[in-house]
Formats: C-alpha cells, structure tokens, sequence
C-alpha cells in the first residue's frame, strides 16, 4: 500500500497546516441546530493532564478567526499551565456568536459537547462567559471548574490573577532595580477591571506613586477616588514618563506604534497576548532593555485558583501560596533572558517546553 506521510497532505493555512505549525492534538467541531451552538474546543498538549482552559464567546467575523483565535489560546494555554506547575493541559474553546445568544439549553448543550470528550477537556470562564454560565454548563458535565463559592466553587479568580501579576511585577523590579520594593515607583495601570482593580490595591498598599487610565471615565475617576491613584486620560499612557508599565486592558498593545514611544524600565501586567508579534516586539524589547515581565507566566493565577477547584479539596491559602512561587520563577526566567540574550518571552516558552518534555518521559510507555 502507498503509504502517505502526514507532511504531504498538509496544506499552508489550512486547519491541518495551522495545527501542524502549533503542534495540536485536536480541534473538534460542535454544531447544534436548535440551540443555535457553534463552537470549537482546541486540545493542543495533554502531556501534564487533562487541557484546561476558558471558553470564550465572541462574534467572530469568520470561521477562520475563530479557529486561529482558538489554536492560540489553547497553545497560550499549555505553556501558562506548564510553567505555573500545574499537572494540566492546555486547551481551550470558543463559542461563535453573539452572547446574547446563551441559554440554559444552549449552555447545556455545550456542556454536553465537553462531557463527550471525556475529560480531556475541561472548561472554565473567560471573554463573555460567567460563573452562571458554568453552572448550566455543570449540569451536563462534570469537567468544568470555576463555579460561584455558593456551589462549593472557587469564586472569581481575579484576585488571585492581580496577586500573581503583582508577584511577577516585583520580581521585574528585582531584576530593573536591584530591589523588589515598588515604594515610590511611578506605575501607569492601563485597564482599571477586575484585574486591574485589585492589582492597584497592592501598589497603593506597598507606597508606588500609581497612575491609571481606562476607557470608560465614570470607573477610572470612581477608582481613583477609592484607591487614591492619579488617573490618566487613556490616549497619553504610552509617552508618560513611568517606571512601571502594567497592562490589564486588552492585548497587543505593545505593537508597532506604541514601542518606541514607551519610556519605562519594566512591563508587568495581568492582560493576555500583550506582545502584538511575539517573536519581533520581543527582540525589541530585549534590545531597548525593556524588562519584560512574561504575560502568561504572571497572570497564571487566576488559572492556579480553577485548576485548585478542579482537583477537588480547593483551599484559597494554599492557592496564595502556589500563586506567590510566580515571583520565583519570573525571576529565574528574567535570568535566563539576560544570559542567553534572548527575549524573556522565548525563555518561558522554552522553560515551559522543557518540563513538558521532562514529565512526558516520567510516564513508562506501559
Ligand atoms: P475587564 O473586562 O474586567 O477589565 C478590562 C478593563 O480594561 C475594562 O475596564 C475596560 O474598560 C478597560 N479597557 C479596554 N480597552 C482599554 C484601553 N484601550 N485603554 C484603557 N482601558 C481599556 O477584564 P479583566 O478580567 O480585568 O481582564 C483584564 C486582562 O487580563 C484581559 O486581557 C484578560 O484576558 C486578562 N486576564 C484576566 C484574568 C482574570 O482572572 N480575570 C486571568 C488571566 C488573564
């Protein structure tokens, strides 16, 4: 018989070529017609354990965008659970369409989807989708955490995600300033939400100078009136002279445009993706000697605190405690940057890679 390798049936751009170019297991394909459903659950590494990561809800333009956007998370999703210690995954799933569309059945006919694949996945909250929305999502599969502390759940997971921000922001400090001390550093919070909220707590709380902006002015001037913090109209952040720049708002915002405008030492912040090319605008910053605080690798906190619930037993201590080791480990990846010379962002990519590659061979064949 003629036997046809993998590589010769694979096409550029196609969904076989993306997912051979990241390297996934899987990428199913849900569709119900009385319910409205469609989705897309992306398996991209089970070595450490079950592919743990959020569903996301968005009215994506076209299937295409939905697919990149699903095989990134979920490749996104195996380095930040690698590299936070955890014995999970990476996976995640997005759900097409407007969020006005949900409803128990609709909820509960994805959950149905995801109880299908047997725990290889498991789901939790992310853009669009809240702890409710688990909860519907629960009654037709046991492979779903982040439900509200009333159902014996971890709650909302922000303050563990700006904890962990705050850990990695000290240990980008360590590394800038030869202290870990954030005492009279001027730091720019961009996004004043649930992350960024509880993260400007921490810096106020240790004596930084904080500026904040956000694009809806009534939650910036009524942040700034609780926490003391200056705020900032959102179109000057990236030519304020700051030390610290911290993200929370959306992704991609150290681009093109805004890289050679910003002036500070260190960038540590709780939002996703914030490198808009990964490997260009992380290569810059290595030169300009821009500390760069890895995105996935500081905000892992939030997923520590779902990963916890999953397992069963959660205990919010103990999930401080794993969230605090970020410092640590940010601290080793901002070493390894410096004396590899490489972008900060590639050394956590590989860090992760090792120990996928290390437990991978623990487990005996048979
Ligand atoms: P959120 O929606 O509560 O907050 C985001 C805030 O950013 C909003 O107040 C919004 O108005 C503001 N914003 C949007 N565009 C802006 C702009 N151009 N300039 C200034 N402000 C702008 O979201 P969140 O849960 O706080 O998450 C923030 C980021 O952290 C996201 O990128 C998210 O993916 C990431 N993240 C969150 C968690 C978590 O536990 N919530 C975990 C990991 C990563």
């Amino acid at each position: 018989m003629l036997e046809i390798k993998a590589s010769e049936t694979v096409k550029e751009g196609s969904i076989f070529g993306q997912i051979t170019q990241m390297d996934h297991e899987q990428l199913v394909i849900c569709h119900d017609e009385a319910t409205g459903l469609k989705a897309l659950i992306g398996i991209h590494n089970t070595t450490l354990g079950p592919a743990l990561g959020g569903t996301r809800m968005w009215p994506y333009a076209t299937e295409e965008e939905a697919i990149t956007d699903v095989l990134r998370l979920s490749r996104g999703m195996t380095f930040k659970n690698a590299l936070a210690g955890l014995n999970l995954g990476g996976g995640k799933a997005v759900i097409i369409g407007d969020p006005k569309l949900k409803n128990e059945a609709f909820l509960r006919r994805f959950g149905r989807f995801v109880q299908s694949l047997g725990g290889r996945y498991v789901t939790a909250e992310d853009v669009n989708m809240k702890t409710s929305d688990m909860e519907y999502i629960g009654m037709e599969t046991k492979h779903v955490t982040g439900l509200p502390e009333i159902k014996g759940g971890g709650g909302d997971p922000s303050p563990v995600t700006a904890f962990g921000t705050y850990m990695g922001m000290k240990a980008a400090a360590n590394k800038a300033f030869g202290s870990d001390s954030l005492e009279g550093k001027k730091i720019c919070v961009q996004g004043v939400g649930q992350v960024g909220q509880y993260l400007i707590k921490h810096l106020v709380k240790e004596g930084a100078e904080v500026m904040i902006t956000d694009i809806f002015e009534d939650k910036l001037k009524s942040v700034a009136k609780e926490t003391g913090a200056v705020a900032i109209d959102p179109n000057v952040i990236y030519d304020l002279d700051m030390d610290i720049y911290a993200p929370c708002a959306l992704g991609a915002t150290i681009n093109d445009e805004t890289i050679d405008r910003l002036k500070c030492a260190v960038i540590a912040g709780g939002a996703n993706n914030q490198l808009k090319d990964e490997a260009k605008h992380g290569q810059i910053l290595l030169e300009k000697g821009i500390i760069y605080a890895p995105d996935f690798l500081i905000n892992a906190g939030g997923v520590i605190n779902v990963g916890a619930e999953y397992f069963g037993g959660y205990n919010r201590d103990i999930v401080y405690k794993q969230t605090e080791k970020i410092y640590d480990t940010c601290l080793s990846i901002l070493n390894k940057s410096e004396n590899e010379q490489i972008p900060a962002q590639q050394a956590a990519i590989a860090a992760a890679k090792e120990r996928i590659e290390a437990i991978g061979r623990v487990k005996l064949p048979f």
